[in-house]
């Protein structure tokens, strides 16, 4: 006998911040709603990265730091960018209005101080050592963008996603880990609209729904770019960001580390004229591997405690390229870029001194050895770059380098390490109404994996929005 699918109100695929926030807004304003999140990670208790113990990659499937319950976010350095004018982490200021997004950032801001993030913000005062690094970066052609920074740090962040999966118990949301969205249902309702009934579990289970909420991250952005092709949801194809990720010791940013915390510089390169910035920011951090698959591309984080700081700081430094027709496979560009270096490296990160990618040579293990600043990623393989980026890319980093120098002098030093590949997934962004719903009905996207968003704090808002907005208790525009 054919057994009833499961059914339920609001179907949540993905855990991360954009898909907890909206299961707890909604159960907030809905008690009586049946909300049900499928993950295809562990829940947080279980969430371990042998990496961060022991120093090796040992493969998991699925990858312990972008997958479970908080997503990315639980083992990310836990940056919040607090940005009023929407500049900084996402695009979510194209889809409610300004006054809107305001008050939803302070909420959701304040919701992480209520879960135990820390009172401080950085960068959001007028020192005069902010107005001097100020014009050190427009003398240099760089622009500083205003945001302030509130940093749970990672250990800390692991906490506050712990009370916040607690605090989902305690809601009754339930929350399936361990499960894996493999389909969705679409059908053509009587009114010849397509319409989504649910999704396919891996194992082959149907739920259904009355709104289904994917909110996937990078990690499944493939697969949501397949979904999109597979049932025709209208996409587009977005830019791809791709560079390394740039370690030095920390004196050399010291004026950046203790002022704004994370310095976000844009900057247009001379040859190219192509976009440069700085990302994720990690004063005294540590640089780690992030895995896609079998993919090794590179991050980075840093703790609170005093006693886990390194000394140095890293941060990303990416290029951002958008692509014209014919050519509509970024992630697979992106991808393809970090597979070479991968290749080179025995399936590793490859590292590389400043120095030596000037002088058009490899970096070998002896020269890493006597180099002043030492990798924090202890399994990096010492390379060769060059032999991986693409020449634009490559000039497009070292212009900036040399642009940075006049505002952190020191960071265009050989002993400057390059990692790579970092490349950023979030590429194609799908095509969302004010109620981030696709062309399909019912469908709605949210969060990195739809190209929406690019960091933890606009992720959490997009959540907060879509809880909002199901559960009738805010109208968007
Ligand atoms: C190492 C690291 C450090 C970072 N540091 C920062 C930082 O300091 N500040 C900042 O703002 N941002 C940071 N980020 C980025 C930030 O974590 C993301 O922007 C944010 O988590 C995006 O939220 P999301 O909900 O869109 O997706 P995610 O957090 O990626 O969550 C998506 C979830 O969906 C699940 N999923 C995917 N496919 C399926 C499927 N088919 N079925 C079921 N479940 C599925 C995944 O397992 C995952 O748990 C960092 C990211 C990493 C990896």
């Amino acid at each position: 006998m054919k057994s009833t699918p499961e059914m339920c109100d609001i179907l949540i695929v993905g855990a991360g911040p954009s898909g907890i926030f909206t299961a707890y807004e909604a159960k907030k304003n809905n008690p009586a709603a049946r909300i049900l999140i499928l993950e295809k990670g562990h829940s947080i208790e279980k969430r371990k990265c042998p990496k961060r113990k022991n120093g090796v990659c040992v493969n998991c499937d699925p990858c312990a730091i972008t997958t479970g319950f908080s997503g990315s976010g639980s083992f990310s350095d836990g940056k919040l960018s607090i940005s009023y004018d929407g500049e900084v982490g996402g695009d979510l200021i194209r889809y409610i209005n300004p006054e809107q997004f305001r008050r939803v950032m302070h909420y959701t801001d304040d919701l992480y101080l209520h879960f135990g993030a820390d009172p401080q913000v950085y960068g959001l005062d007028h020192s005069p050592t902010i107005d001097t690094i100020r014009r050190r970066a427009a003398q240099a052609h760089l622009k500083l963008i205003e945001s302030g920074v509130r940093h749970m740090g990672t250990e800390k962040a692991y906490e506050i996603y712990s009370r916040i999966q607690q605090a989902l118990e305690d809601l009754h949301i339930e929350m399936r880990f361990n499960t894996i969205v493999q389909d969705f249902l679409i059908e053509t309702n009587p009114s010849g609209e397509k319409e989504i009934r649910g999704v396919i579990t891996q194992d082959g289970k149907q739920i259904l729904a009355r709104k289904t909420i994917v909110g996937v991250g990078r990690e499944g952005s493939d697969w949501l770019s397949g979904m999109c092709r597979k049932y025709s949801i209208a996409s587009r194809v977005g830019q791809v960001d791709i560079g390394v990720r740039v370690e030095t010791d920390a004196g050399v940013t010291e004026e950046i580390d203790s002022t704004l915390y994370e310095a976000k510089l844009i900057y247009y390169t001379r040859t190219f004229e192509d976009r440069v910035r700085t990302f994720c920011w990690n004063p005294r951090g540590e640089v780690a591997e992030e895995r896609y698959g079998s993919l090794a591309v590179v991050n980075g984080h840093s703790y609170k405690d005093q006693a886990l700081k390194t000394r140095n700081t890293n941060f990303a430094l990416l290029v951002s390229k958008s692509f014209t027709d014919p050519f509509k496979t970024p992630i697979e560009y992106g991808r393809y870029i970090a597979e070479l270096g991968n290749m080179l490296s025995g399936g590793k990160v490859l590292v590389q001194r400043y120095g030596d990618l000037k002088r058009g040579r490899r970096t070998t293990a002896s020269r890493l050895v006597k180099n002043i600043v030492q990798p924090t990623l202890k399994d990096a393989v010492a390379g060769d770059l060059s032999l991986v980026l693409p020449y634009r890319i490559m000039m497009d980093l070292i212009e900036t380098l040399e642009a940075l120098e006049l505002i952190m002098p020191g960071i265009a030093s050989d002993g400057t390490l390059l990692y790579g590949v970092e490349v950023k997934f979030y590429s194609n962004r799908i095509i969302v109404n004010s109620e981030f719903e696709t062309s399909i009905k019912n469908l709605h996207v949210l969060g990195d994996g739809a190209g929406l968003t690019r960091g933890l704090m606009q992720a959490s808002m997009n959540g907060v929005c879509m809880g909002r907005m199901l559960t009738g208790v805010w109208s968007p525009l």
